[in-house]
């Protein structure tokens, strides 16, 4: 059965959607932790990141980076934080997270809430960047 996040690249699940090649597809976390908080995910679903192989998973990182360069320019942070937990959803994915603090990366914390007018928003805002 399709991981839900396969779901979100065919579109049978909506996402707010930020970036698309080929082999990968980025899309907002809709439980962030932090604004700007971005999912990347490869299109050939595999659970475990260091299943991947090499050169596709070198290829995520280089598409995480061009994704965390327009982020950057959307979202104020001192930088884009990086994780990887894959502890809910087992389709590998690299959490993309602008932080200030250590505390803005730390998942046990409440969720933060938006519309959806400001998801789309904040997803226009990153797309056009990149
Ligand atoms: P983990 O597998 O522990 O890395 O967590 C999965 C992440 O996916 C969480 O941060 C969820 O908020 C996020 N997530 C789950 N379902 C969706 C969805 N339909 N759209 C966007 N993000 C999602």
């Amino acid at each position: 059965m399709a991981s839900i996040f396969s779901k979100i690249v065919s579109g049978e699940i909506p996402s707010y959607k930020l970036a698309e090649d080929e082999h990968f597809f980025a899309f907002l976390d809709i439980n962030p932790i932090a604004k700007g908080h971005a999912l990347v995910i490869p299109k050939k679903e595999t659970d475990y990141i260091f299943d991947i192989e090499d050169s596709e998973l070198a290829s995520m990182i280089l598409f995480a980076k061009k994704l965390a360069k327009a982020i950057e320019q959307v979202v104020a942070c001192n930088r884009i934080g990086i994780a990887v937990v894959g502890l809910e959803v087992p389709h590998a994915h690299i959490h993309l997270i602008p932080i200030n603090t250590i505390y803005d990366i730390d998942f046990s914390k409440p969720k933060l809430k938006f519309e959806a007018h400001e998801f789309k928003a904040l997803s226009d805002a990153i797309a056009a960047k990149v």
